[in-house]
């Protein structure tokens, strides 16, 4: 196992940005960390690479444990920040021999991550001449000139553009084929172009995690119910097999299921164990774009 999480919590004074978060990933994935903004993406990359502690939880990259061996486990991370520092008056390869030296890492190391990321002919230039999407590549060079198996990349597309996406994100699934990578981004269609499966996270809880294929064989169900009743959040949240939902108006659930049976009987098995009427119901099916944009809106 590459990356194992188990029930993370972190407050930022009163402000709770991850809420009993628990996810894995296996050698070789490339995962798509899903969220609008404030979920707590970042909050869990720097918990990831060892640079803030959760309140509560346990981390482990490379099966060692983060919270003990920060240094330890970064040996073996490569970690793009958000919005990527960069000493942007240095040349680029002046840059990374920089970063090398710093974190003793042999020099033969610089040419072999400049020419993997694709920067053989901006090498000698400085890297406030460079594009956005360039300078990106210098960062993610940094990232891996140790040569970490595990790739936590914050944001790595955002503020870029369309070209310069498209080849970032080809250069992340090169990446990948290599190592495990997780990045965050809140753009669904980046993740479908680039992933092999999906944690989606919203208001610090992990709301879906699955493979990108299994959410394409489209068990999804959209299910409005209307109940004689107001109903508490929690009392929804006892539904089997439930992806999201949101109270529409006053009795009305607008409820998203992911299963490959017909959830309206266990609804109304589920109001009859619970002396419930129901007043109305109706079914829809949902694609995985109308998905992602009702999980990931704010
Ligand atoms: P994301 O990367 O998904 O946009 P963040 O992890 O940056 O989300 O933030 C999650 C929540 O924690 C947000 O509500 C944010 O305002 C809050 N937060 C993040 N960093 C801090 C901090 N250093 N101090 C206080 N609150 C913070
Ligand atoms: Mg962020």
């Amino acid at each position: 196992m590459s990356i194992k999480v188990s029930s993370i919590t972190k407050t930022y004074k009163t402000q709770k940005a991850l809420n009993k978060v628990s996810f894995s990933a296996d050698k070789g994935q490339i995962i798509g960390f899903l969220g609008p903004n404030g979920a707590g993406k970042s909050t869990m990359m720097k918990i990831l690479t060892g640079f803030i502690k959760p309140n509560s939880g346990e981390v482990f990259v490379n099966e060692i444990d983060v919270l003990q061996n920060p240094i330890q486990a970064q040996k073996t991370i490569g970690y793009l920040p958000e919005h990527n520092p960069l000493y942007k008056d240095m040349f680029v390869r002046e840059y990374l021999q920089f970063q090398a030296a710093i974190f003793k890492i042999e020099k033969s190391q610089i040419e072999i991550c400049i020419k993997k990321v694709g920067l053989t002919l901006e090498a000698h230039k400085k890297i406030n001449q460079l594009s956005k999407g360039y300078q990106q590549r210098v960062g993610l060079a940094a990232a891996i000139l140790h040569n970490p198996t595990v790739l936590i990349l914050d944001e790595p597309t955002t503020g870029l553009d369309p070209n310069q996406l498209v080849e970032i994100r080809a250069l992340i699934k090169e990446l990948g084929k290599e190592k495990t990578v997780l990045f965050s981004t809140h753009i669904m269609q980046e993740v479908e172009a680039v992933c092999e499966r999906v944690i989606i996270i919203k208001k610090g809880q992990v709301l879906v995690d699955k493979k990108l294929s299994e959410l394409k064989q489209n068990n999804l169900q959209n299910i409005e119910v209307t109940f004689d009743y107001k109903l508490e959040e929690q009392f929804i949240q006892k539904l089997p097999n439930i992806v999201s939902y949101k109270n529409n108006y006053d009795n009305t659930w607008y409820i998203t299921f992911e299963s490959k049976e017909d959830m309206r009987p266990k609804i109304f098995d589920f109001a009859q164990e619970n002396g419930l009427k129901i007043l109305g119901l109706n079914a829809h099916n949902k694609n995985l774009e109308t998905l992602f944009r009702e999980v990931t809106s704010n």
